[in-house]
């Protein structure tokens, strides 16, 4: 997009723009968009990904927060508005009713704003019309959001997230890949809800609640940082039922013994 170049990203809408050609293709490659696929793209910005997935689609859909970037998008993809091809919604995407628009096999891609990335992920886990959803992260963020029990990344945002979706990351993308070059390292990561009548089980308040305590003292074992929130003898009745060793810490037990336990802890009136 040459003829933009004069354009000014804008670091409140965390605006860092992908200009390596051979990432974007391999991200685009990775995601495999299929002609009828029903696909919502989160901050096209000045359409890195939107112009490749245009050109593979039978129909886009973008949302996004920046009017001046929105100007630039009708511009340069007029013909492909005008022959509805292409909806552009102007929104915030941590407000955007991403129901309205499909019932069912909504895929999501996006190169999200690295301020808005965490609350966005929690947002879009109201929804239940997702098919997958690919996300450029901070590369930290996602070794934390794919990390396993037993290591340092593990923690709440594992936890959640891997409750949900099954989660793996797809690519690594250096810092050079953008413009302007932002402080850190970023990477693809694929989240695929897991199977619906596993996630409905879960009360997710509920774990939250346990998730946080745990990992709030990380270093503590798992018996002492719970009975914060939870009655001593009970949480020790509780933990031996689920075969969990009260010695573990936070970081030592997995996602299923996490959703067991919250599973079966009834909340009495400590919390
Ligand atoms: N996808 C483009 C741009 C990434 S920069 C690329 O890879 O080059 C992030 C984009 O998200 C910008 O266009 C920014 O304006 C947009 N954005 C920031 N906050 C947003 C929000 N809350 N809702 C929707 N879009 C947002």
């Amino acid at each position: 997009m040459t003829q933009y170049t004069n354009y000014y990203a804008k670091k409140r809408f965390g605006q860092n723009f992908l200009i390596n050609s051979f990432i974007i293709n391999e991200i685009i490659r990775l995601f495999n968009p299929n002609i009828n696929d029903h696909i919502i793209e989160i901050g096209p910005g000045l359409g890195a990904l939107t112009k490749i997935l245009i050109k593979q689609l039978n129909y886009l859909e973008v949302v996004e927060i920046d009017r001046d970037i929105i100007k630039i998008l009708q511009h340069e993809f007029k013909s492909e508005i005008a022959n509805n091809k292409f909806v552009i919604y102007e929104a915030d995407a941590l407000k955007f009713d991403f129901n309205n628009i499909c019932n069912d096999g909504l895929r999501i891609i996006g190169n999200l704003p690295y301020n808005i990335s965490t609350p966005l992920l929690f947002y879009l886990s109201n929804f239940n019309n997702i098919k997958d959803m690919h996300f450029m992260l901070q590369n930290e963020v996602v070794n934390r959001i794919i990390a396993r029990p037993d290591c340092h990344d593990y923690g709440r945002l594992s936890v959640m997230l891997q409750s949900r979706y099954d989660c793996c990351r797809l690519l690594f993308v250096g810092k050079d890949a953008f413009d302007p070059k932002p402080k850190v390292d970023s990477a693809i990561v694929r989240l695929i809800p897991r199977d619906p009548n596993l996630v409905m089980q879960i009360d997710f308040k509920k774990l939250n609640m346990i998730v946080t305590s745990a990992f709030n003292q990380r270093r503590k074992t798992i018996l002492n940082s719970l009975s914060k929130i939870i009655e001593k003898d009970y949480l020790i009745d509780t933990l031996s039922q689920l075969n969990i060793d009260t010695t573990k810490r936070a970081e030592n037990i997995t996602v299923d013994e996490y959703i067991l336990l919250s599973k079966k802890i009834i909340f009495f009136n400590k919390v």
